[in-house]
């Protein structure tokens, strides 16, 4: 088994894999030279999920801290530290960027070629099956549109994904350009000591407070068992995840109303909600912004931040001249404009000499792509945390792992069925999904190639459905002529 990646999902795959299909050895190549993938690799400051961690941690490793919106150094550390208790960071190999992989039919292999991202050479590792865990966006560019003027702003423009120690914005005037999850985390942590934040939105978000402690889960933990207590507190964010998803698509209008009450308690009286918080697409259209404790909105509310709903005209030398006619100052401006999304860590896959083109694949299950045998990948949700169905792809794989080798087989392929009708992968309209979205492979309109994005749903599909299912095929090639002889020795016995 070859894992690709070391992020959240890299280091999960490995506990699943070392754990349920104990008679596989694997190793997991990582292009950078740490563990955490996104938790290491976003330094902004107040960096912090925007999911809760009961569902964002791991369904195996309790997460005990009563911060339930936790901040990206203690998400790192709990993710390094699982690798770590479970011996799974012996299995990385560091510096590794995994280029292409090649199926051999003939072989019942892949090839795996992997740059070196130290000295440069490449080196060729073979494996019976890989796990692509490369996360969804690239790491070595950011999303920044095309703004005219930005050569004269005598101030520091940086991107979000690049923020270094060395950005002064103490007693400054930032812009933060965005009003997408990184722009709302961004504004309130600047605002301690910045002299202003303005965040500069061409269109609003919606906007939620949640606590950013959960108090379940701290009675909880007193009265229960540790992991009764994190099964507990789950399956509650699970449920109020589920419904916030399902009101907001099947009653968008109740769910407008619900987060305009919000705001109106938390914004200060006679805020003007219909100019910077009145979205113009539906609840769940694009992804809802969490804020712990509104503290965004409390930076509003003391005057250390405002927002400003206008279109940008040009960078000039002092900050930012707006479509409207004024100028927002700036000492530093922040681009919080997005992600590139990036499919399986831009690796080239070919099977028996033929280029795999990623969007002519279908994704069974949101995991195995029609017609690239032995291979998988970790795509979580986007309407919930991440992990959650991680989690569940992980038990899946390692399901079916046991299943062919308790059968001998050596090849599984789910094999394309041209009846199914095409659909984007993911069904978000934010602008970085749409940007990017053609080049990912694509989903179904029915079972098993549609992804219903529901946990509940996909714990029956994905636990209790069975591995021969008519979609998937396995058979054994000749590496396991063997076995096969064996088993026609046993058949005629
Ligand atoms: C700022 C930010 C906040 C987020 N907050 C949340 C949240 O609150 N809740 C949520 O559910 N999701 C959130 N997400 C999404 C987040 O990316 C996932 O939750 C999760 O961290 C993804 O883990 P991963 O291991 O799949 O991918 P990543 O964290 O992206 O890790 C992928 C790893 O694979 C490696 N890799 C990639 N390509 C190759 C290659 N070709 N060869 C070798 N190695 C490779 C990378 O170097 C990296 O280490 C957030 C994302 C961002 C950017």
């Amino acid at each position: 088994m070859l894992v690709v990646g070391a992020g959240l999902s890299g280091v999960g795959a490995g506990y699943h894999l070392q754990t349920e299909c104990p008679q596989r050895s694997y190793a997991i190549l990582e292009a950078r030279d740490c563990i955490g993938g996104t938790w290491d690799l976003f330094r902004y400051p107040g960096i912090r999920s925007d999911s809760d961690m009961f569902t964002l941690g791991y369904s195996f490793r309790p997460w005990q801290s009563d911060k339930s919106i936790a901040d990206g150094p203690s998400i790192l550390s709990y993710v390094r530290e699982t690798a770590r208790e479970n011996g799974i960071d012996r299995k990385i190999r560091f510096r590794h960027r995994v280029l292409s992989a090649e199926w051999s039919t003939e072989d019942q292999r892949w090839t795996v070629e992997a740059q070196r991202t130290d000295g440069g050479e490449t080196t060729r590792i073979t494996a019976g099956f890989l796990f692509m865990c490369t996360g969804y966006y690239r790491y070595d560019e950011g999303y920044t549109p095309e703004f005219r003027g930005t050569e004269r702003f005598k101030g520091r423009i940086v991107h979000p994904q690049f923020w270094s120690e060395d950005i002064d914005y103490a007693g400054k005037r930032v812009v933060v350009i965005g009003s997408g999850a990184t722009s709302v985390t961004l504004v309130p942590a600047l605002a301690e000591k910045a002299e202003h934040v303005t965040m500069l939105q061409r269109s609003p978000s919606y906007i939620v407070s949640l606590p950013a402690e959960d108090p379940l889960a701290k009675r909880a933990r007193r009265v229960l068992p540790e992991r009764i207590a994190y099964a507990l507190v789950r399956w509650k964010n699970v449920l109020l995840m589920m419904l916030s998803f399902q009101l907001s698509r099947r009653r968008p209008e109740l769910m407008k109303r619900l987060v305009r009450k919000g705001l109106e308690h938390n914004l200060p009286p006679g805020y003007d909600i219909d100019k910077d918080f009145n979205p113009r697409y539906n609840p769940w259209d694009q992804r809802l912004c969490l804020v712990p404790d509104g503290d965004l909105f409390e930076a509003i509310g003391h005057g250390r931040a405002s927002i400003v709903t206008d279109e940008i005209d040009t960078f000039t030398e002092r900050g930012i001249r707006l479509a409207s006619g004024g100028e927002l100052e700036a000492d530093l401006i922040v681009t919080a404009t997005g992600l590139n999304m990036l499919a399986l860590g831009a690796t080239q896959f070919a099977v028996d000499g033929r280029p795999v083109e990623l969007p002519k694949t279908m994704a069974y299950r949101g995991m195995m792509l029609s017609g690239v045998p032995n291979m998988a990948m970790a795509f979580g949700y986007t309407n919930a945390s991440w992990t959650l169905k991680c989690d569940l792809t992980c038990e899946f794989v390692c399901r079916f792992l046991n299943h062919m080798d308790a059968h001998a087989y050596t090849q599984c392929v789910a094999r394309p069925d041209p009846t199914v009708a095409e659909r984007p992968l993911m069904d978000l309209s934010s602008g970085y999904v749409q940007r990017s979205i053609a080049n990912f492979p694509r989903q179904g309109s029915r079972r098993p190639w549609r992804m219903y994005n529901n946990y509940a749903l996909d714990i029956l599909n994905l636990r209790r459905s069975p591995i021969e299912d008519g979609v998937l095929e396995f058979s054994r090639g000749r590496t396991s002529a063997a076995v096969q002889g064996r088993d026609a020795l046993a058949a005629a016995a």
